[in-house]
């Protein structure tokens, strides 16, 4: 996801919307992470260590899971979660076409095949019944080969977890939840990354809890696997030179763990202002009478976080976005080509057609604005100006 914070340049009107505004959220909370980076600096201790043990606590428990385990990325938060699994060489994963690349990347860098399964129109999330269909489908040697599905929480709504883990236990896969998107989302009162086998988690600076560089982070209930992740993530070794696994080096660090843990303490306001946020588009879009060509997203599960707010519209998605970025509103198209279509993934024999809904999501769809900080004032703006494109 790229990193879309500038503030951009105001035009005559005077407004500008940047998609996110980092800036305006460092200002909030300087003075308290100042003197830590100051007291990590004058420590010297930068990989693991106390601040990321604390993090890690502090996620298991905001994520109502046993355990969590701090990682560099959520890109490596996924492919530690499918090493931990043994996923590898001839195995299958079931998932979306519909997502960021990581979540697929991932499977490949196993060695294992991505299964795609089509999404739902309405949150672009994994289609439980087109899970059933393909699980249904496959041969008995194909079956044996499939070893996890992964469920990914896309624009910080839960996928449907009840059918997804029911299908999984029935047909023996692990459930990796890519969370990335999706920190402190519900499910019927259960929270991402505690209802799989494992969550994966991302710090990206961009996400709804972003470090001040990479970082990510694994959950689990399950201590045994906790221990093996622990392994992996050190190259394979309980002890220093002695390898019982191969793993890689996918730590934390210091200062990404103790940015992440003074923001934790204000994710959930920052999500009461997402959603608010989300809550005032509704209203400024009926009020703009533009229900024919434009669909919100739709809040099927409770705890929605908005990473993003995803509207559709019905033509002219590409002409709308430059409109709306020369008038100094950051919008961003998440994901202009499913993965199924990806250049790199051609070996894997998909066709265009093959998942109608993800490809008319991938032509459909924009993100606009929705950052805690983001003012009415600016959203009227967003939704007068696309009134003014339509009209
Ligand atoms: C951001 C993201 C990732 C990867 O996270 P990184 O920290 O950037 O490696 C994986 N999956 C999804 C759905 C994401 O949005």
């Amino acid at each position: 996801m790229p990193e879309d914070r500038e503030v951009q340049e105001r035009d005559e009107t005077g407004m500008a919307v940047p998609l996110l505004d980092l800036k305006q959220q460092y200002q909030a909370i300087k003075k308290e992470i100042k003197p830590i980076l100051e007291e990590i600096c004058e420590e010297q201790y930068f990989i693991l260590g106390p601040h990321v043990s604390r993090l890690e606590k502090m996620i298991a428990e905001y994520c109502h899971t046993g355990f969590a385990l701090g990682v560099s990325s959520g890109t490596d938060a996924l492919l530690l979660s499918l090493m931990t699994a043994g996923v590898g060489t001839g195995d299958l994963v079931l998932t979306t076409p519909y997502t960021f690349f990581a979540t697929a990347g991932s499977i490949v860098r196993c060695g294992a095949r991505p299964l795609f399964i089509d999404i739902e129109p309405a949150t672009f999330n994994l289609d439980p019944e087109a899970l059933s269909v393909v699980l249904d489908g496959l041969s008995r040697s194909e079956l044996e080969k499939a070893k996890a599905v992964i469920p990914v929480h896309l624009y910080g709504q839960c996928a449907e977890m009840d059918p997804i883990c029911e299908l999984a236990r029935a047909n023996n896969l692990i459930v990796i939840e890519d969370a990335a998107q999706a920190i402190g989302a519900e499910y019927k009162g259960r929270r991402a990354g505690s209802m799989g086998d494992m969550g994966c988690f991302s710090f990206f600076p961009s996400k709804n809890l972003g470090a001040f560089g990479d970082g990510g982070m694994v959950t689990m209930h399950d201590e045994a696997v906790f221990a093996k992740m622990q392994m992996l993530r050190v190259h394979g070794g309980r002890t220093k030179y002695h390898h019982d696994l191969v793993g890689g080096n996918f730590r934390l660090d210091a200062i990404q763990a103790a940015v992440v843990a003074v923001k934790l303490k204000y994710l959930d306001k920052w999500t009461s202002m997402r959603r608010e946020n989300a809550a005032r588009y509704r209203k400024f879009f009926r009020d703009a009478g533009l229900e024919e060509i434009v669909t919100l997203p739709e809040e099927k599960q409770t705890r929605h976080i908005y990473n993003q707010f995803v509207i559709s519209v019905k033509y002219k998605r590409d002409e709308l976005k430059q409109y709306l970025l020369e008038h100094n509103i950051g919008v961003e198209v998440y994901y202009p080509v499913p993965l199924h279509l990806q250049p790199c993934f051609a070996d894997l024999g998909y066709r265009p057609g093959d998942f109608p809904v993800a490809e008319n999501a991938a032509r459909s769809t924009l993100a606009l604005p929705v950052y805690p900080e983001l003012s009415g004032e600016q959203q009227a703006y967003v939704v007068e100006r696309i009134k003014e494109f339509y009209a």
